[in-house]
């Protein structure tokens, strides 16, 4: 990871939809480690736009297992008050209508009817539905030819066209909401991050935002670099889901295990036998 770019910020990004798991950690470690090699400050950036799935309880528990683990952060929100009074992204809502009124003046986007989780191709662009009709997405007419560059970590560019999983992408949700791909855009320009960690699950979402910062002329966008991390995954090798109750931290601290212990584990899910008391040694183990 030998590298002599400089950042200033990250951040780490959990969705108050779910009691954050192991899998939520090693990403924050990750983040909180390549911070401190880097001299970056570390953003806490709560997303918290899925309005159906909020919940006051997961949105405590974040704080909860940050301190828990501790896994320190910068800036951003100190407890849940501070959060839903300063940095809920319902107060960044003028921001988001914004960029999406940008889009819709542009003619980048179509009004879309398809139920979520339909199995048929999205015919909606040919109807040209007006985008003021009621319980519509918002899709972008996106651009399915022309490599993306992403600037990765370490200061390499790598070039790819945007994968079939995000063609068409949705910006605004049928509830009215912004979706995730452009809250997250318009939140990192926002707050200057320059530098974001995440999954390697997230790759398909990293093109989609570059593509959607390109469309908005939010050129600072193409500035920011990318290091995405291998995941922690479950006995069938899927990835770790919220759901799953026994890989939550919250489940972990009431079976009495120490943060140690918890580091210790997720070390172990990745293949590591070593005793880890802190997320700076699980980082470290990790890359031996
Ligand atoms: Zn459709």
């Amino acid at each position: 990871m030998a590298n002599s770019s400089t950042y200033h910020k990250t951040r780490i990004a959990p969705t108050p939809s779910g009691y954050l798991h192991v899998g939520n950690v090693l990403s924050f470690a990750i983040t909180a480690a390549l911070a401190r090699k880097k001299g970056a400050k570390v953003l806490l950036r709560i997303d918290d736009m899925d309005r159906e799935r909020v919940n006051p309880l997961y949105l405590q528990d974040i704080f909860d297992t940050l301190n828990y683990l501790g896994i320190a952060w910068d800036e951003g929100p100190s407890n849940v008050e501070d959060f839903e009074s300063n940095f809920s992204q319902l107060h960044r809502m003028p921001l988001y209508q914004q960029a999406l009124d940008q889009l819709a003046q542009n003619k980048l986007v179509f009004a879309c009817t398809c139920p979520r989780s339909t199995q048929k191709p999205c015919t909606c662009l040919e109807q040209q539905l007006p985008l003021s009709t009621p319980n519509v997405s918002w899709r972008l007419i996106t651009n399915n030819d022309d490599p993306i560059q992403v600037k990765t970590y370490i200061g390499k560019t790598i070039s790819e066209i945007l994968p079939v999983s995000m063609h068409n992408f949705v910006v605004k949700k049928k509830d009215g909401y912004p979706a995730y791909q452009l809250t997250s855009v318009i939140d990192d320009l926002h707050y200057g991050v320059d530098l974001i960690v995440r999954g390697q699950d997230l790759w398909d979402s990293t093109l989609a935002q570059l593509q959607l910062a390109g469309l908005l002329h939010k050129t600072d966008f193409s500035n920011i670099s990318f290091y995405h991390h291998p995941l922690i995954t479950d006995a069938t090798g899927n990835k770790l889901s919220k759901s799953a109750g026994s890989t939550s931290v919250q489940y972990l601290r009431q079976q009495g295990k120490s943060a140690a212990e918890i580091f210790t584990m997720i070390a172990g899910m990745m293949g590591v036998t070593a005793q880890v008391s802190s997320w700076k040694a699980l980082v470290e183990a990790l890359v031996e």
